[in-house]
């Protein structure tokens, strides 16, 4: 295939080892970028998941109209000089639910559980394709936390790459699992769970706790108590649990930052037929508390406003 027909490319950094995606296919005019700005569309009238076919379900998912990874065969590679450039592959959803309004902190643990279920959903269709390594799933509420859309929805995005962000993450967990004969994530769960102090929820099977080291003010991280490395295989019952525990985090943050913008995200083992049975899959919750500025951005060493134990004392009281 003409490698000039895919509308985007990934591009390698050989220093930092980033991936980042040049989204060629949605080129703009270089002064274009000045005439951004302005608030997202908020009234029904304009907006654009209106007339989508909900039926009788509560969330469906439909193609991103302006997707930054494409579903072609599988990416060709190449090398520009010193660096490497692959077909901006994968694909990218949008899962939208029903309501112009209503958001997660807003849903019943039955919504919020149908929700999850069409994650999963997704995630299995993705993982199928033999060139998709890595599927994330997140949503990002408000124009600070970078939605372009009012209308409450998620996002999934399946592509052949990992960054190093993912890599460290897993890496981190490997090396702590082969030192210690034990999962980290397990590790700092028992003991979360005898102190107390940085718990902001508990369900049967799931724990909602401001991390010891948070990276934003209100950080909240929802972990399955059980080891569990695979958020697709999670049962009906474990999904029950995490719908309950990610309703009532979200409940907590709207009333208690007064229905702040904010990101939440999973973190689950990769799709790309390596073993990751030291990992433990979560969701993290970033309230948009604050905005990266130089020392964060030159150091990634990011600054928290609030200890995590008042942080999450304030929640459990909301
Ligand atoms: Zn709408
Ligand atoms: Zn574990």
């Amino acid at each position: 295939m003409d490698h000039k027909k895919y509308p985007s490319e990934l591009r390698f950094d050989i220093v930092s080892k980033n991936w980042v995606v040049i989204a060629t296919g949605r080129a703009r005019r270089p002064d274009a970028f000045q005439e951004e700005g302005g608030v997202l569309p908020i009234s029904k009238e304009e907006c654009p998941f209106e007339d989508l076919p909900f039926e009788n379900k509560s969330a469906i998912a439909v193609p991103n109209k302006y997707p930054a990874f494409f579903p072609f065969t599988s990416p060709t590679t190449k090398l520009v000089g010193p660096y490497q450039v692959m077909d901006g592959v994968g694909f990218h959803e949008v899962l939208v639910t029903k309501d112009h309004v209503r958001d997660v902190g807003d849903f019943s643990v039955e919504e919020t559980k149908e929700l999850i279920d069409l994650y999963q959903e997704r995630y299995f269709a993705f993982m199928k394709e033999e060139f998709i390594n890595y599927i994330a799933i997140f949503k990002n509420k408000g124009q600070r936390a970078g939605a372009t859309v009012a209308h409450p929805h998620s996002q999934v995005i399946a592509t052949p790459v990992m960054n190093p962000d993912i890599q460290r993450s897993l890496a981190g967990s490997k090396e702590y699992y082969d030192t210690n004969k034990k999962c980290a994530h397990c590790v700092m769960l028992e003991w979360e769970l005898r102190d107390k102090s940085r718990i902001v929820f508990e369900d049967d099977c799931f724990v909602a706790l401001c991390p010891f080291a948070s990276t934003v003010a209100f950080e909240i991280r929802l972990y399955p108590k059980a080891h569990l490395s695979n958020f697709e295989k999670a049962t009906e019952n474990e999904k029950m649990c995490f719908a309950q525990a990610l309703a009532v985090s979200m409940k907590k943050i709207k009333k208690a930052l007064n229905d702040p913008d904010y990101n939440y995200f999973l973190h689950t083992s990769p799709v790309d037929g390596e073993s990751y049975a030291h990992y433990h899959w979560h969701l993290e919750i970033l309230p948009k508390t604050s905005t990266l500025a130089g020392f964060e951005l030159s150091t990634g060493i990011l600054i928290s406003t609030i200890e995590p134990e008042k942080a999450a004392e304030f929640l459990r009281k909301c």
